[in-house]
């Protein structure tokens, strides 16, 4: 039905019918998807009430807060710690540059500590601001459905209420999980890392994902020993196989220790912290072990399945290319839908969604060439395809150049680090598919890049911009030198 009233263009008429319900829009759950959706639906007229249970900055028992997992227990904090972190290698090139650093540098994890927390504070009060300036009417409190037109909210005190709507909008985001290990209630998972009150000595992370890097990163630059074990011969899987390479090298090269084609077969306390015994047969101790093996849909407490909504396997709620359930008043945003889980997806998917039910333009999100960034150091960013994906949907041979280079302020410093950049390049058309990049400053570089590709950029149009020199950046635009041709139908390794 929801997709007929889309496909002739006739919308929801906002304030008809409304007289019947509470509201034109109840959105559930106060993250980045649901806070944006109320917003951009608020302003073309709609009357919206959002819920969300009650913020806590630390209590990683509390899964609620305006703001949502970006900034509250995700993108925010983390990129704050990584700050933090980064000054242990500029402490290091200072050196050659004439800095004189006497005696022992200390670093005052509490001190950051605090100063995230009231950063994370004021996060949460503007986006309530926001949203009561946009006249969102806000709830506090977990929601759950009832019927296809109905939410109940269970307050903090443990009181209910029931709020009617024409639409029903879910944006309840993920949590993390963890690996089915025993002795696994020992481990921690990201919630906890960003509020630990002790910095750990000694930290055992399992994955090699973005959660994982970014954290064996933080801890490292903050003086732990990290030890990160993981399945595949190569982090990161799913990236570009040459860059997941180099970051493997960079992180080595930082000293995180990476035990790769490795399991953890069971944890257990011990008198000097937790022993980690993995399936190579070898005993670690550490003060923290840090599980970031994935994050799963909150969809269990939301009663979705009994008012018809259809889940997948992995227990995401199955939307249409408008974000639309199986219910068509009922519609889904955001990581609880699992299509490609990060913030400015949900951002983008929020405010498709309001021009579509309320802004009488039906509008699909574009997935197509979406920018991403792994926070580790030096960080990993990519747009478009990786060589490997280039290859699985080419018709016509691929062409790829790669620099990997000493970037200038390494001669003088010393740090023996190489930054990578690659793009992947259609032979036929020209056009540039994918480009990545492995050093300094690579999401701020990335995403100037990402617009580029965006507008179909060719090679020829990359080597025709003029450079801004002395840059790293200016690689882009000088990479002349074919590093190689791939014809196409060329396998692409797997199981790396
Ligand atoms: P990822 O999906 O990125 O990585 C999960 C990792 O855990 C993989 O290395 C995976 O290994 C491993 N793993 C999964 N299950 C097991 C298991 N049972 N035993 C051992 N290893 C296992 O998840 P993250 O938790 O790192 O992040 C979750 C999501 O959050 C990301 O996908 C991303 O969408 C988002 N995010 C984005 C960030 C950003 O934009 N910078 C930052 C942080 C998170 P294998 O590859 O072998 O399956």
């Amino acid at each position: 039905m929801a997709r007929k009233m889309l496909v002739d263009g006739v919308l929801d008429k906002v304030g008809e019918e409304t007289k019947q319900y509470d509201f034109d829009l109840f959105v559930i759950g106060a993250g980045s998807g649901g806070v944006r959706a109320s917003r951009t639906s608020a302003a073309f007229g709609a009357k919206v009430a959002i819920c969300e249970l009650p913020f806590h900055p630390i209590s990683s028992e509390v899964i609620g807060g305006v703001g949502g997992t970006c900034v509250i227990r995700g993108c925010v904090p983390k990129k704050i710690l990584v700050y933090g972190s980064e000054f242990r290698g500029e402490f290091e090139d200072s050196r050659n540059f004439g800095w004189e650093i006497d005696g022992k540098i200390n670093f005052n994890w509490k001190k950051l500590l605090h100063n995230k927390t009231q950063e994370i504070t004021r996060l949460n009060g503007i986006y309530m601001r926001l949203l009561s300036n946009a006249g969102v009417t806000m709830i506090e409190g977990e929601g759950k459905l009832i019927d296809a037109h109905t939410v109940e909210i269970t307050e903090p005190d443990g009181t209910t209420k029931k709020h009617s709507a024409k639409h029903i909008l879910i944006a309840t985001g993920s949590r993390a999980q963890r690996a089915n290990i025993p002795g696994k209630e020992l481990a921690i998972t990201s919630d906890e890392a960003l509020s630990l009150e002790e910095l750990p000595k000694r930290v055992v992370i399992l994955g090699a994902g973005y959660i994982a890097l970014e954290f064996a990163s933080i801890w490292q630059g903050m003086g732990a020993e990290v030890d990160v074990f993981y399945r595949k011969e190569l982090p990161l899987r799913g990236f570009d196989d040459e860059m997941r390479a180099v970051v493997a090298k960079n992180l080595e090269g930082r000293g995180i220790r990476l035990h790769p084609g490795t399991n953890l077969t069971e944890l257990r306390k011990s008198e000097d912290g937790i022993s980690v015994l993995t399936d190579h047969g070898d005993e670690f101790t550490a003060d923290v072990v840090l599980f970031a093996t994935g994050r799963v849909p909150n969809t269990k407490r939301l009663n979705l399945q009994s008012v018809g909504v259809e889940l997948d396997n992995a227990g995401a709620i199955k939307v249409d290319e408008y974000s639309c359930t199986s219910v068509p008043n009922i519609w889904a945003v955001g990581d609880v839908t699992n299509r490609m889980n990060l913030t400015p997806v949900a951002l983008m998917e929020g405010t498709c969604f309001s021009k579509t039910v309320f802004g009488g333009q039906p509008t699909k999100p574009d997935y197509a060439d979406i920018p991403c960034a792994v926070f580790c150091l030096p960080p990993l960013s990519i747009v478009g395809l990786s060589e490997q994906q280039a290859l699985e949907q080419a018709k016509n041979d691929i062409l790829v150049y790669t620099s990997s280079f000493n970037p200038m302020k390494n001669t003088i410093s010393g740090r023996q680090e190489k930054t990578v950049m690659k793009l992947v390049v259609d032979s036929e058309t020209d056009k540039v598919l994918g480009a990545s990049m492995c050093g300094p400053d690579a999401p701020e570089i990335m995403q100037g890049i990402a617009v580029a590709l965006k507008c179909g950029a060719t090679k020829a149009q990359f080597d025709s911009t003029v450079g801004i020199h002395p840059s790293a950046a200016e690689e882009f635009v000088t990479m002349r030198t074919l590093t190689r041709r791939v014809a196409a139908g060329t396998k692409p390794k797997t199981n790396l």
